[in-house]
């Protein structure tokens, strides 16, 4: 691993293109390929205004699909894209979870009415299950198709199901109305290319990378520094440009620096070769055998 800082690297950062990539959800919808994350954010006062000002900045590049939750900072993180989208609500995707001790068919209606509140807007585009837990996933699943039809949420999905978690799910009455699966994805993890990526592929359900640049830890990765070079780029563009080079995947990394989020956005227009990939594979191989799929 290099400790060298990013900022000192060649850095391809000149906005992206006015078209974003997309990925089409089963519902037909077209969602972009990169969104950005929220978690960490709204827990300082004294970084709340760089929050959004950065979170405004991926909206202006067309960064427009937004991912939060209301376990982040405790609500907090919401409230923060609340103040980012003022004003542009009709621009942006927003994507918010809820937590699974409130997956309840009471629990999901409170849940939300309160994200609702705090994103102050009257809908969510995609609200997803943070993570299986013990109410039973038909219970969450009716609570999502009534807000659905109430117009409080415009989709729902998961996060974090493993393959026989939504072999389970598509099984129940109306289970195959989910519109994705956030999972732990990036180049350092990529166990759900075993099966999960395949079944889901096959399924057109995407998948939402999380942690894309493994929280910052791919930026400072050596390896990826001479891939970086070739492309006039940082490490962090790399991993970010892989991910969002798999079919039917969704890369939301989290930045609240404006200069990572210009990296971001034009990691997007950075074409990856085939030496490319077959160095990246190498230096973190694909899985070849089945592993239980992992969480931050
Ligand atoms: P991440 O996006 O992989 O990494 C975020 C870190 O990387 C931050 O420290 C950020 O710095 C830095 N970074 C971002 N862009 C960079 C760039 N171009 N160059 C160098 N560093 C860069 O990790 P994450 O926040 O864990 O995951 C992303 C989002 O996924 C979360 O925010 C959240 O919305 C979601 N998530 C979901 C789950 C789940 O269970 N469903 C779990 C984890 C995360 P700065 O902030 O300083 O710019």
């Amino acid at each position: 691993m290099s400790s060298k800082p990013t900022s000192s690297k060649p850095t391809s950062s000149r906005p992206t293109s006015s078209k974003i990539r997309t990925t089409t959800l089963p519902s037909g919808e077209a969602v972009p390929v990169l969104g950005q994350g929220t978690w960490k954010m709204g827990e300082d006062r004294r970084r709340r205004a760089d929050e959004v000002a950065a979170l405004k900045l991926g909206l202006d590049l067309g960064i427009t699909l937004i991912d939060t939750a209301e376990m982040y900072a405790g609500g907090g993180a919401e409230e923060v894209v609340a103040e980012a989208i003022a004003g542009r609500r009709d621009e942006t995707f927003l994507v918010s979870k809820v937590l699974p001790t409130n997956a309840s068919w009471a629990g999901v209606m409170r849940a939300c009415e309160n994200s609702l509140k705090r994103l102050a807007t009257d809908r969510i585009d995609l609200y997803l299950l943070h993570w299986p837990g013990s109410v039973p996933l038909a219970e969450t699943v009716g609570a999502f198709e009534a807000l659905t039809a109430a117009g409080k949420i415009r989709h729902w999905g998961v996060s974090n199901f493993d393959t026989d978690d939504m072999e389970e799910l598509v099984g129940l009455a109306s289970g195959g109305n989910v519109q994705t699966n956030q999972v732990l994805y990036n180049l350092s993890r990529r166990g759900p290319e075993f099966d999960l990526a395949p079944w889901s592929l096959k399924r057109g359900i995407p998948l939402m990378a999380y942690s894309p640049v493994e929280q910052g830890a791919l930026a400072r990765n050596a390896r990826l520094d001479a891939i970086a070079v070739r492309h006039n780029a940082t490490a962090a563009q790399i991993a970010l440009a892989w991910v969002m080079a798999q079919k039917g995947v969704i890369a939301i990394p989290k930045a609240s620096r404006q200069e990572h989020v210009r990296q971001n956005a034009a990691a997007l227009d950075i074409a990856l070769t085939p030496q490319d990939f077959a160095e990246l594979d190498r230096a973190f191989p694909p899985p070849t055998r089945k592993r239980g799929l992992e969480m931050i």
